[in-house]
C-alpha cells in the first residue's frame, strides 16, 4: 500500500477499534462468564515437583507493612492456618487481596527441578464483577523493579501451534550487611480468554470489547505467569521457562478450551 494510502486507512482501524470499545461498555448484552482455565496446578509435572503458596495477612504480626508471609500448603502441619500467629491463610498476598475484587481468585505455587532451580508460578482469574487483570508492567514497577527490556518467546507445544508467551527481564539491588546485591529474575505471562489465548496486554482488552459485542461474551480473563531468577546476561532462563510451560501447560486449561486450542 502507498504511503499517502496508509494513513488514512490507520486512521479508520484506529476510529473503528475506538467504536467498538464505547459499544462494548455502553450496549446491554446478556453476558456468559466461562473460564478457560482450571485454576489449578498440578503436584507434579514431568521434572518439577510443585507445592501451592499459602499467605497469612496479619498486619500486626507476619504481613506487617505488607510483607509477604507464605508458606508451602504441604509443609502446613494443619492446612490454612499460619504456623507463626494462628491466622487463618489466604491463597494471595494481603496487597493482591485489598486491592482487588473479591471474586478475583488466585492460585499460586512453586516448583522445583531436579538441578534445584526454583520457578514461581500462579494464575489469577479476574471475577465477574470487573476486570481485575492489571498490565504487569505496572505491578512490577511498583514492587520496586527495574524492567530491562520484553519481548516474546514462542514455546513449542506437541500437538498445537507454539504458544506465545511475553518475557519481562527485571533487575533490582537488595541492601544486606555485606552491601547492595543485585537481583535479576524474569517475568513470563499470557493471558487466557474463554476461547482465547494472548501475550499482549492490548489484544487481550481489544478481545474483550470484541467479544461483548459480537459474541456477547465476557471473558474471565485469566493471567497465568512464571517468575525466576537469571544470570545477569544470556538467555538460559528460556530453557526453565520453555520446559516449564511445556509440561505444566495441558493441566491448566478447561476441557472446552484444551480441546479448542488443540485441534486448531
Ligand atoms: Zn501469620
Amino acid at each position: 500500500m502507498e504511503k499517502s494510502l496508509l494513513k488514512p486507512f490507520l486512521s479508520i482501524i484506529v476510529l473503528m477499534t475506538l467504536s467498538v470499545f464505547a459499544l462494548a461498555f455502553t450496549v446491554g448484552v446478556e453476558l456468559s462468564f466461562v473460564p478457560g482455565v482450571a485454576m489449578e496446578l498440578p503436584e507434579q509435572v514431568e521434572g518439577w515437583s510443585g507445592s501451592e503458596l499459602r499467605f497469612c495477612h496479619n498486619p500486626e504480626v507476619c504481613a506487617r507493612d505488607y510483607k509477604d508471609a507464605s508458606y508451602y500448603a504441604d509443609e502446613l502441619e494443619i492446612p490454612d492456618i499460619c504456623p507463626e500467629c494462628g491466622d487463618g491463610l489466604f491463597n494471595m498476598a494481603r496487597a493482591e487481596k485489598e486491592q482487588l475484587p473479591d471474586d478475583t481468585e488466585f492460585v499460586k505455587a512453586a516448583y522445583t527441578n531436579d538441578v534445584g532451580t526454583r520457578l514461581f508460578t500462579s494464575i489469577v482469574l479476574s471475577g465477574t464483577a470487573r476486570d481485575s487483570i492489571h498490565r504487569p508492567q505496572r505491578c512490577l514497577k511498583g514492587q520496586g523493579n527495574t524492567l530491562d527490556g520484553e519481548y516474546t518467546l514462542k514455546v513449542p507445544l506437541e500437538g498445537r501451534e507454539p504458544l506465545s508467551v511475553r518475557v519481562i527481564k527485571t533487575s533490582r539491588t537488595y541492601r544486606t550487611v555485606e552491601g547492595s546485591v543485585p537481583y535479576y529474575s524474569f517475568y513470563a505471562y499470557w493471558f487466557v480468554g474463554q476461547d482465547r489465548e494472548t501475550p499482549y496486554h492490548l489484544g487481550r482488552m481489544f478481545w474483550l470489547a470484541w467479544d461483548r459485542i459480537v459474541r456477547s461474551t465476557a471473558h474471565r480473563w485469566a493471567y497465568i505467569a512464571v517468575q525466576g531468577t537469571r544470570e545477569a546476561e544470556g538467555v538460559d532462563y528460556e530453557k526453565d521457562i520453555i520446559n516449564f510451560v511445556q509440561k505444566v501447560y495441558p493441566y491448566v486449561l478447561t476441557e472446552e478450551m484444551r480441546e479448542k486450542v488443540y485441534t486448531q
